[in-house]
């Protein structure tokens, strides 16, 4: 295996599916069917899990709510999407433990650290809800914490890509896709893999970052496994 214990990121946005808004149930059983296969192999792994599919702190401001309680709006959107993904999970028979950034006591534990590790070293999946608990970050940022804090081998970002291109490549044809590339040229070229907060947070605890395409079956089992999959980002 290519890595033993990973960090899954999900955006919100993909949970959607086709539709404007919300949760898309095909697309949550197809996502669980993809972690089942990986957990299947003896990988352990930790999810977490955006929100921009019900709310963005941003998006606060245009009707009259601050950032910050914005901010804190949009970590409740991410327990939304978190609660609904562990339940899909449940339901193929895997085992998880939801973890909040804010205390929900009768939803989730806290995050803890050593009992977030000790989870995944029993074989559960640990999927992080509301964020880091703070307002000015987002999950890309989560992601790359968390995926440092429990010593994961590599940041996973599964997006509708498949991987990071010279250009958009939903607008640009002539964009080309690059198989492996450092930090630093990403960085040079202004390529938008992860916010700064969360970019450099893995590229200072040399950390890679693997973006792929989440969409396409076998995609995550296949990279798990060594198979060149999306673009890596590394050292
Ligand atoms: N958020 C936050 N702190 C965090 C994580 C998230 O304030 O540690 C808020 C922020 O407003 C963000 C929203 O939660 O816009 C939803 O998360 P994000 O935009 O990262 O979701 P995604 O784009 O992955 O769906």
């Amino acid at each position: 295996m290519e890595y033993k214990r990973i960090l899954l990121k999900l955006s919100g946005e993909a949970l959607m599916g086709n539709q404007q808004y919300g949760i898309d149930a095909s697309r949550l059983e197809q996502y669980s069917l993809e972690i089942k296969k990986v957990k299947d192999l003896g990988i352990e792994i930790a999810i977490v899990i955006g929100g921009g599919n019900i709310y963005r702190g941003v998006q606060a401001e245009s009707s009259g709510i601050d950032r910050v309680q914005g901010d804190y709006m949009g970590m409740l959107a991410t327990m939304i999407n978190a609660m609904a993904l562990q339940s899909a999970l449940e339901n193929h028979g895997l085992y998880t433990r939801l973890m909040s950034g804010i205390k929900m006591e009768q939803i989730s534990e806290p995050f803890i650290r050593r009992r977030a590790m000790r989870h995944l070293e029993k074989g559960r999946i640990v999927i992080f809800g509301a964020g880091i608990g703070n307002p000015y970050f987002t999950t890309d940022s989560t992601a790359s914490l968390r995926a440092i804090e429990i010593e994961a081998d590599v940041v996973l970002k599964g997006t509708r890509v498949d991987g990071v291109y010279s250009a958009d490549p939903e607008k640009d044809p002539n964009a080309t896709r690059f198989s492996k590339i450092s930090f630093q040229e990403a960085y040079q070229k202004g390529l938008n893999i992860m916010d700064m907060t969360a970019f450099t947070l893995c590229q200072e605890n040399n950390l890679p970052i693997r973006v792929f395409d989440m969409n396409k079956p076998g995609n995550l089992a296949k990279l798990v496994q060594g198979e060149e999959v999306g673009t890596l980002i590394s050292s």
